[in-house]
């Protein structure tokens, strides 16, 4: 077996979640040695994720629909307002995927080991230190501590990072900007479209957030749901108490239970330091509205395994010239992941009333020019003219975030 301690890495990626596996790709189809390390004992396992990934992200990442691991196609959502009343919108084509995550990873690791990139797993980093513009990172693996050194190091260790800090980057989360996710993958459950993905909101169904059912296969689906940390009942709570409600889902069995928080809006003003990039959930690249972080996050990866690739040519490890990586970060998604946190604190305001009047009201292409931030000045007019109007207290609200 390769000795990993026994030379200077190019880049060591920490965590082999789906951030670092693709920013391993994008270091390895470069030719630079890249090692990609993790604490778990299995890629893609457990998993933290509803395991959705839209159409649109497997277009900008380049990525076919596999059987092996894009498992039900989904061709669109319904979302419910409290009382039932729905939005639903279905399309004969697919518009995305859900994923069975370990396979997924798994065969991004395997891409990854073809294009000349080294994975290990059971190797936990327990401190870093910059040593003569060096990288040296204290790893404990087989209850010894080992020393691995790089010129460079991409923090793709999710959301509980510390490797970030480690090297003097402020990556902690605020609460406000935390969610809690909590989810079983359930069997034996009926009554729902399993061509859909099915959102419940609702602020005693699940206070800022909403609950899920993404299908799986015949009767399998993650049944989950995210919700505010500063909750003052648990996410378990609130799941558990919804799924006895629901005679289809109540007396499923549940075969894996996924818990982990969600980073959803308190973005990184600065993503990189001198010899440090960090990526994914470890630098909170994650949709605010929706909590999805597999498809923003690995396009993040990509672009930081993009500037390692520069900076290895320019042999600068420079926070100066890594900085191009938040820069281009901002251009590329975080200014829209911006617009779209001002429209999760515009739903965060909506009393369950609201909820169901819009349900029962905007069309789909409304909800999500809403949770865009995109409403056209035509879009407002209509909305707000006609459909708003009865309601001034929506009204206000509205007007206030999207004036
Ligand atoms: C309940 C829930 C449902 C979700 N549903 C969806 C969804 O349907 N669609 C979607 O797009 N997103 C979803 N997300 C978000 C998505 O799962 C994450 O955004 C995504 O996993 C981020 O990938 P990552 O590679 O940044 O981090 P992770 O997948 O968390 O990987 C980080 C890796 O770093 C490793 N690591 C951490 N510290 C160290 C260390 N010190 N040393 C070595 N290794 C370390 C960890 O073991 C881990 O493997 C969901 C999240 C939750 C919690």
């Amino acid at each position: 077996m390769e000795d990993i301690k026994s030379k200077v890495w190019d880049v060591v990626v920490v965590g082999a979640g789906p951030v670092g596996l693709y920013a391993g790709i994008e270091i390895a189809k470069a030719k630079s040695s890249v090692l990609i390390l993790d604490r778990k004992q299995e890629i893609g396992c457990p998993k933290r994720c509803a395991e959705g990934l839209s159409l649109r992200w497997f277009n900008i990442l380049g990525l076919k629909p596999n059987p092996e691991w894009s498992i039900q196609p989904i061709h669109g959502a319904a979302l419910y307002g409290p009382s039932g009343k729905q939005i639903k919108m279905k399309n004969k084509e697919p518009q995305g995927y859900i994923l069975e995550r370990k396979m997924f990873e798994k065969h991004l690791a395997i891409e990854a080991v073809k294009l000349g990139a080294k994975i290990t797993m059971k190797h936990l980093v327990v401190s870093a230190k910059r040593e003569n513009g060096i990288v040296e990172m204290n790893v404990e693996a087989d209850g010894k501590i080992q020393t691995i050194k790089a010129k460079l190091v991409i923090a793709c260790d999710g959301i509980d990072s510390l490797v970030a800090r480690m090297l003097g980057l402020n990556t902690k989360n605020n609460l406000n900007d935390t969610d809690s996710g909590y989810q079983y993958e359930m069997t034996g459950i009926s009554g729902y479209d399993e061509n859909l993905l099915h959102l419940y909101f609702g602020v005693d169904i699940a206070p800022r957030g909403y609950i899920w059912i993404f299908p799986k296969r015949e009767g399998t689906a993650n049944v989950g749901i995210g919700i505010g940390a500063y909750e003052e009942k648990t996410a378990k709570f609130y799941l558990d108490k919804w799924i006895a409600s629901q005679p289809g889902v109540k007396d499923g069995s549940i075969i894996e239970v996924n818990a982990g928080g969600i980073p959803v809006g308190g973005f990184l003003e600065k993503m990189e330091t001198d010899n440090l990039l960090v990526a994914g959930d470890a630098g909170h690249m994650v949709d605010p509205i929706h909590g999805g972080g597999i498809g923003i996050a690995m396009e993040g990866g990509r672009l930081a395994g993009a500037v390692a690739v520069k900076a290895l040519k320019a042999k600068d490890f420079s926070d100066k010239m890594l900085s191009t990586y938040t820069k281009e970060w901002y251009a590329l998604r975080g200014n829209e992941l911006k617009r779209r946190l001002k429209s999760r604190h515009l739903l965060e305001q909506l009393t369950n009333e609201d909820f169901d009047y819009l349900a029962g009201s905007i069309s789909m292409d409304e909800a999500l020019k809403i949770g865009n931030g995109t409403l056209t000045k035509t879009d407002k007019f209509a909305l707000f003219t006609k459909k708003l109007v009865t309601r001034p207290k929506l009204l206000k609200i509205m007007v206030k975030y999207f004036q």
